[in-house]
């Protein structure tokens, strides 16, 4: 009798350099002030909205896709959600279930393609967010599909990244990697960040319904993020399934 092999990171939609380079900086994740500033930096913005759109997060059963070293699961750990992260990279999530005994936070971490658990479980979170991830994948629009999967019927799904226009290849590329060196050089490939409408059109072909379009910009005097209309850089997404 044959058995299935059970390749838990066998989805062909990931991007090993992508991967490795996450990996190569984990040791820093926590750090306020390393590369991943920006994250820490946008995280209690997020939270928020979040929070206040699926109207409370106590006893929510939450899924972070692509969590890295938990920033943003343990935040939603701490209001009171029951939170699983899922990552491809394997550094990241040690990163992250080291920095649980740190913490005292509560999150399931698991290294797992959203595909393979979607098809392992789905329709199972009240809320799945996927965020900074989607302009690291082959094939974003998978992943969308994977997630629309996971989420309970009527849950709520949180999409972030980067829109792809002058601006923001002035912003997140020259400003954040060249001139302020907020992050490494490479970080980010422009080529790959998806504009707002084919965001939405690819979360609707996954038979979402498409909700508040957010954005968080960046003002280089203040160092500073803020939630608001102007989408041309980071921005998010918020749909329901
Ligand atoms: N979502 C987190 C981390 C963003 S950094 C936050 O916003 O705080 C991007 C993360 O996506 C990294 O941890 C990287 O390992 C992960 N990633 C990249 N490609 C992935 C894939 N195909 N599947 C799962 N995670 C992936």
């Amino acid at each position: 009798m044959s058995q299935a092999v059970n390749d838990s990171t066998g989805s062909a939609n990931r991007d090993p350099a992508e991967l490795e380079k996450f990996s190569a900086l984990a040791h820093r994740w926590w750090d306020p002030n390393s590369e991943f500033k920006p994250l820490h930096d946008i995280n209690p913005l997020r939270l928020e909205l979040i929070e206040r759109t699926v109207g409370g997060l106590r006893d929510k059963s939450v899924l972070d896709v692509g969590c890295g070293g938990g920033i943003l699961a343990e935040s939603l750990a701490g209001r009171g959600a029951n939170v699983k992260g899922v990552d491809l990279a394997e550094r990241p999530l040690k990163v992250a279930r080291l920095h649980l005994l740190e913490s005292g936070a509560k999150v399931d971490y698991e290294q797992i393609a959203a595909e393979d658990l979607a098809a392992r479980q789905p329709q199972s979170f009240d809320v799945v967010c996927c965020m900074e991830m989607l302009e690291h994948v082959p094939d974003p629009a998978q992943t969308i599909r994977a997630c629309a999967t996971l989420a309970k019927p009527g849950g709520h799904l949180f999409f972030s990244t980067l829109n792809r226009n002058p601006k923001s290849y002035l912003y997140a590329i020259i400003g954040a990697e060249y001139v302020l060196r907020l992050l490494p050089r490479g970080t980010h490939d422009w080529a790959r960040f998806i504009r707002p409408s084919e965001l939405s059109r690819m979360c609707r072909n996954a038979g979402l319904q498409t909700g508040a379009l957010t954005g968080m910009s960046y003002n280089p005097l203040t160092r500073s993020y803020s939630l608001g209309k102007d989408v041309s850089v980071n921005y998010l997404l918020a749909c329901r399934a």
